[in-house]
């Protein structure tokens, strides 16, 4: 199935009077930089109309959250508006959530929008397009453990992250003041637990940028906590080691700087039930958890298989390499929503950030030979690598790549200096290099006059 278009990739030449609709469906990672490209290169010139749309008002690079959840990043100052990208990169912005698909008419139908009383300020509406573009992502799959989506906080949008750093500091401060029952107590001290389910990146990088939050929240006297011998983090993980597809070598370093931060790792252990207070494992551990994160693997949104596209176990719509659907080609798939395949190791792209820059990089060269008639490229992933975070601890990975020719392991202010560029490469394709530059100084220039972490 999955080679039915890539020995098919000529494309037939778009024969429209009127403007190539170019509908793209989410404003992440990688749909808001292909709006981006597309909007400043194809609408301005009047070669295409390009139609972005997203259920959100607003735009944060995904990667970020974690340390929003932490209180170490205030989302606000790295929020981007659609509705003002849209007008300064020519493209039109349609606010709302994607619920269907008529393939025979080719459009698309978009929820209608209410504010937060919930009165209705944009109507349910139908979006006609030529080409569309599916990039809605993923969000966190529970694997159906009993009580996991009801007690357990996923850090999937700016909502859950904020959620969770309130939550944080309530747990805090109830904790030191006694109030209600805390989770647990070691020998008579008040103790906040914290269970972060998935040793992942996400799950590591977050119990690390919390170990970070719990001494601020303390030095600034929110609460009289020891935050580390009162505020316990446990990371559990399934698997036999974090960090899974991380080499070897770098799961058990990060392992021992984790054991320095007093982060308790639990290797082995499935969890098979989340309780209000109460993380249960198969192995029989019975852990208190006064906050529960869910850090453990991702799904796509069921929209994208409700609307009959050909998906996989994850949800994920399959796409060949010129990342069309295999059913229809004028609809395009990628970043986290998409299962392309990547021949060289026999599997599909990773869901990262990193493959949707690139992705999103590609089908702005392809839509625009799609619009020329000319045949369509294949997609080929550069994997460069995985870079962790431990907060303000530590940053450490490994480097690949062709010119490379081998893995090199990095770590200290180089592996900081480039997970940093992640980011910053996101916000040159979003606005280009001399305001990513003004951006940074100026938030560079913020965090010498603000507390560390967001207080409230
Ligand atoms: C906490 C965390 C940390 C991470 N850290 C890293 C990292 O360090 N490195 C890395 O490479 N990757 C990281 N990732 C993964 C990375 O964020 C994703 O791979 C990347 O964001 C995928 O980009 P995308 O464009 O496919 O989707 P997203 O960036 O998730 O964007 C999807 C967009 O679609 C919108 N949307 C969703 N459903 C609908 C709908 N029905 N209708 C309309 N709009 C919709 C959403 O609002 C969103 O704007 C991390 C993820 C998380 C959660």
């Amino acid at each position: 199935m999955l080679s039915t278009l890539n020995h098919d990739i000529v494309q037939e030449k778009i024969i429209s009077d009127a403007r190539h609709r170019i509908v793209i469906v989410g404003g992440g990672a990688g749909g808001l930089e292909l709006a981006t490209h597309l909007g400043d290169r194809l609408d301005e010139k009047g070669q295409a109309h390009v139609v972005l749309v997203d259920r959100a008002a607003t735009h944060l690079w995904k990667p970020l959250l974690h340390e929003v959840a932490a209180g170490s990043m205030d989302a606000n100052e790295h929020q981007l508006e659609y509705v003002a990208q849209a007008r300064w990169h020519h493209f039109e912005f349609q606010q709302g959530e994607f619920i269907d698909l008529d393939r025979a008419r080719k459009v698309i139908t978009v929820a209608a929008v209410n504010d937060e009383e919930d009165v209705e300020i944009l109507p349910q509406r139908e979006i006609a397009y030529d080409t569309l573009v599916l990039a809605i992502g993923s969000v966190t799959s529970f694997f159906g453990v009993p009580g996991a989506a009801r007690h357990a906080i996923a850090v999937d949008t700016v909502t859950e992250a904020e959620r969770f750093r309130r939550r944080l500091i309530a747990a805090c401060m109830r904790a030191q003041n006694r109030i209600g029952e805390p989770a647990g107590q070691k020998n008579g001290r008040p103790m906040v637990n914290i269970v972060i389910i998935g040793g992942g990146a996400t799950g590591v990088e977050l119990s690390a940028e919390l170990r970070g939050t719990a001494q601020v929240l303390g030095a600034y006297g929110l609460h009289h906590l020891d935050p580390r011998r009162d505020i316990r983090i446990t990371i559990v993980e399934t698997g036999p080691r974090i960090l899974p597809p991380l080499p070897e070598r770098i799961a058990n370093e990060t392992a021992s700087l984790l054991k320095k931060l007093d982060i308790d790792v639990l290797t082995g252990e499935k969890v098979t039930q989340v309780q209000k207070h109460m993380v249960l494992t198969a192995g029989g551990k019975r852990l208190p958890a006064d906050l529960t994160v869910w850090a453990g693997g991702i799904e796509v949104p069921k929209v994208l298989a409700d609307v009959g596209l050909p998906v996989n176990k994850q949800g994920q719509v399959i796409v060949s390499q010129t990342l069309q659907t295999i059913i229809d080609r004028d609809i395009f798939a990628f970043g986290d929503c998409a299962s392309c395949p990547w021949p060289e190791k026999g599997k599909s792209v990773p869901p990262r950030a990193q493959a949707a820059h690139q992705q999103a990089g590609f089908m702005y060269q392809a839509l625009r030979r799609r619009l020329g008639g000319k045949p369509l490229p294949v997609f080929e992933f550069h994997d460069h690598g995985s870079l962790v975070s431990l907060g303000r601890y530590e940053t450490i990975g490994h480097l690949m790549g062709k010119f490379i020719g081998r893995t090199v392991l990095v770590e200290g202010t180089l592996a900081r200096l480039l997970y940093a560029s992640l980011y910053r490469q996101h916000m040159v394709a979003l606005h280009g290099i001399m305001r990513m530059l003004l951006d940074t100084l100026a938030q560079w220039l913020r965090r010498k006059t603000t507390p560390r972490v967001k207080l409230h």
